[in-house]
């Protein structure tokens, strides 16, 4: 099952690309889901909101652009012929019909969730005929098959729920004879039938749904949700630019992150295939060959306690306070069901066992009709003083902080909580699920980023697999001791100014790498020599600096970031440090026997730190031939 997104279809260069990525899989019996073309549903609701308010203008231009978007597209991909022509033929129909039911909202003013998601589901129909007759265009055997002939909903514009049962049968029936004959089908994502056969959207994103959908159904290998990032990263890019591509997460980790707030997937995408065996992977439309995250029921717990974070933006926290809810049962029942009358989803819900308050998020755009049904329903113990009254809290935004890990990992609420702290965020409000799989913080929606800048730099999410730091912006040195190696280390940071290093350690610029290395090989020569003068405690301390200089440059070819300056009898909690770490910058050689590969299983290493030994080696028997030297002269004198 292959999902290509709207941002992977941007043009037609991007749906050829598409096309070579579903042939070199077609040899399988493959299915193809598509989302619309780039900005088109938010184009298309556009359209909706416009007409509903009576404005032709800007309709009319809005149409005309996506209409001459696809046919540009068409003619750009398709060869001159009778496919061009259907697919030509076909936008046309599409977007004469627009334009009359504009029209007809530009006249009623009323806009319902009903057409909204009638209109919304073209561009998902465009792309998914553009794509079908640019594979048949290749040679290869593709039909459009309709989403309304596969997915079933319950009718709930705007976020229809999927019908399990009657999806699987329809699919069954309707792709695999297909597949048998080696066709490959093409479905418009994001879109199903209500019970009476009229079309319904299953929310922003839908794509990912219909493609985990369609898999369950068949009994899919495998799910690729082809996306314009590299994979599932540890945080939203745009926000933390450190973010990294995770390379496995557990189903019910992605999940939490989809439900919170992640935009990357569905919220309820990962819903259909549970218990399933069906891995879903997001990998990068832009690098074919990479594998992206796999997100399946197998993976081992990792050694990340937490995996990665995300934000909610768009909240409001609603507080219901007063002295006379202690012990009174039924208050939290009354509160949510008032709210689930009006159909108001809440998102965190946080109860001190004082009881003297109840609070939770609901989306900003529903908190005045939640703060007014809940006044009306406790309107009695209002007027008696038993309750103060509902409060908003205005501009919050939820982040959460995932992973399986955290499940029995203690300390983990005290680093989010300090990493906050530190940049001085104050919460709002916590929540944690007893499964421990997520920490949810409420803090303002204008330190939202900070926050998770700052969580994601405190469980050091920025080498989660390893590798280079894509964009570094700031090096973190923890001196896990402060005996000499450690002083002597934040002195020479301190005369060469934290930037140097950090230039040197995460910019990877080759010379200055060189150079330091050169530099801290001659400084241990001189070191070992005025070592044999007496002046021992500089000396050793130099000596191991400048070796720790060099082996820590000599790991960071590999693992850039973070560098500890170990002692030799912290040994077992360097282990411990290298599970979250990248490096270790040691003064100490005992430090490398067997560490390395015991901790981190990578041979290359081994390598690295032989070659680092061979040098360094060097620098010794320099230095001794020196030391040898001089008491030579000495005695012959
Ligand atoms: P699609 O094209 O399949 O619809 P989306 O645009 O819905 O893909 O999702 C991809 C986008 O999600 C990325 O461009 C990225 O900005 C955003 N995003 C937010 N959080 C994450 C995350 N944790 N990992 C990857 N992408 C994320
Ligand atoms: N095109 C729809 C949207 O933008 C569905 C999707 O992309 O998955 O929300
Ligand atoms: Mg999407």
């Amino acid at each position: 099952m292959h999902k290509f997104g709207g941002a992977s279809l941007a043009d037609s260069a991007a749906v050829r690309h598409a096309v070579d990525i579903i042939r070199r899989h077609a040899p399988e019996p493959t299915v193809v889901v598509v989302s619309a073309m780039a900005g088109t549903t938010d184009a298309l609701l556009g359209v909706a909101q416009q007409a509903g308010a009576g404005e032709s203008r800007t309709v009319a231009s809005l149409i005309a652009r996506l209409r001459s978007r696809h046919a540009e597209v068409a003619r750009a991909l398709l060869p001159a012929g009778r496919g061009r022509a259907d697919v030509l033929a076909y936008i046309g129909d599409v977007f004469e019909e627009l334009e009359s039911l504009a029209q007809g909202l530009r006249l009623l003013r009323e806009l319902t969730p009903r057409t909204t998601d009638y209109l919304a589901s073209r561009g998902e129909r465009l792309s998914a005929r553009l794509v079908a007759a640019a594979l048949e265009a290749t040679g290869t055997k593709a039909k459009y098959v309709d989403a309304l002939d596969l997915v079933y909903t319950d009718g709930a514009f705007g976020q229809a729920a999927p019908d399990f049962p009657r999806t699987d049968r329809s699919v069954q029936r309707t792709l695999i004879p297909l597949l048998a004959q080696g066709v490959i089908p093409v479905v418009p994502g994001f879109i199903g039938a209500t019970p009476e056969g009229e079309v319904a959207t299953l929310g922003r994103g839908g794509s990912d749904l219909t493609a985990t959908l369609l898999a369950r159904g068949l009994g899919a290998a495998r799910v690729s949700l082809w996306k314009d990032v590299p994979g599932l990263l540890t945080a939203d890019p745009r926000v933390v630019p450190d973010a990294r591509v995770i390379p496995q997460l557990h189903a019910r980790e992605a999940a939490e992150l989809a439900y919170y707030g992640a935009k990357v997937l569905h919220p309820r995408a990962l819903i259909p295939v549970a218990g399933r065996r069906i891995p879903v992977y997001v990998r990068p439309f832009g690098d074919p060959d990479s594998a992206g995250t796999e997100v399946s029921e197998r993976v081992a717990p990792a050694r990340f306690p937490v995996k990665a974070l995300t934000a909610a933006g768009g909240q409001t926290l609603v507080t219901v306070t007063g002295n006379g809810m202690l012990g009174v049962p039924g208050i939290a029942a009354r509160t949510f069901h008032a709210l689930h009358e009006r159909q108001i989803s809440v998102s965190l819900i946080s109860q001190a066992s004082s009881e003297h308050s109840i609070c939770f998020s609901v989306p900003e755009t529903l908190a005045a009709e939640a703060r007014e049904s809940l006044e009306r329903e406790f309107a009695g113990e209002i007027a008696r003083g038993e309750i103060d009254g509902v409060e908003l809290t205005l501009g919050v935004a939820t982040v959460a902080v995932v992973g399986l890990g955290m499940h029995g990992t203690p300390g983990v609420a005290a680093a989010v909580f300090s990493a906050l702290a530190a940049g001085r965020i104050n919460v709002v409000a916590i929540a944690q699920g007893s499964s421990e799989l997520n920490i949810s913080v409420v803090v303002d929606a204008r330190q939202a980023g900070e926050a998770q800048r700052r969580i994601h730099a405190a469980f050091q999410l920025s080498r989660i697999a390893g590798g280079g730091v894509i964009q570094p912006e700031r090096m973190e040195v923890v001196l896990l001791g402060f005996g000499q190696i450690g002083r002597t280390l934040a002195t020479l940071i301190g005369l060469l100014g934290g930037g140097v290093l950090a230039d040197v350690f995460t910019r990877r610029t080759r010379t200055a790498r060189l150079w330091l290395m050169i530099a801290s090989l001659l400084l241990c020569a001189p070191c070992l020599y005025a070592l044999g003068n007496g002046h021992t405690l500089t000396a050793t301390r130099l000596a191991a600096v400048a070796f720790g200089l060099f082996s820590g440059l000599m790991m960071g070819n590999i693992f850039p970031g973070a560098f500890e300056v170990v002692p030799i009898d912290t040994r077992a909690s360097a282990v411990g440090v290298l599970n979250l770490c990248g490096g270790i910058f040691s003064g100490s050689a005992t430090l490398f026997g067997g560490l390395w590969k015991q901790s981190l299983g990578i041979e290359r290493l081994l390598t690295f730190t032989a070659v680092a030994y061979f040098l360094a080696g060097i620098a010794l028997i320099v230095g001794l031939a020196v030391l040898f030297l001089r008491d030579y002269e000495r005695a012959s004198l």
